[in-house]
């Protein structure tokens, strides 16, 4: 790890100055650069631990800043990946990178079943 950005924790919702319909708190960590820009956030589920957003801006990809989030946040608590069939592609991918544990499936989600999800259509 060479970065000499700094990793912030706080709870707050989702990117609440932009989407003022978040209003759930969750656990998150930033890297923020030198000059306050944020380049990394790990957001986390605060009841289950899952993770539910992992970003990096495209400027600063495959330079550890999600690997060094998810280190932070699995030092300070038990956080898991969501289930395989919950996962963003970029969720699948920080998973596969990173390691860790991986949430169970819900009791009342049916993603066992056959989708159509590989294509994202509308109806
Ligand atoms: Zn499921």
């Amino acid at each position: 790890m060479t970065t000499t950005a700094a990793i912030s924790y706080r709870v707050q919702p989702y990117h609440p100055e932009t989407y003022t319909h978040e209003v759930t708190d969750m656990h998150s960590w930033t890297v923020t650069a030198a000059d306050g820009t944020v380049i990394s956030e790990l957001y986390v589920d605060m009841t289950t631990l899952e993770v539910r957003n992992i970003w990096t801006h495209e400027d600063h990809r495959e330079q550890g800043h999600a690997t060094a989030l998810w280190t932070a946040a699995t030092e300070m608590l038990p956080v898991r990946h969501s289930h395989a069939a919950h996962r963003t592609d970029d969720g699948d991918r920080f998973a596969a990178r990173v390691g860790g544990e991986t949430a169970p499936c819900t009791d009342d989600c049916d993603c066992d079943a056959p989708t159509d999800d590989d294509y994202d259509t509308e109806d």
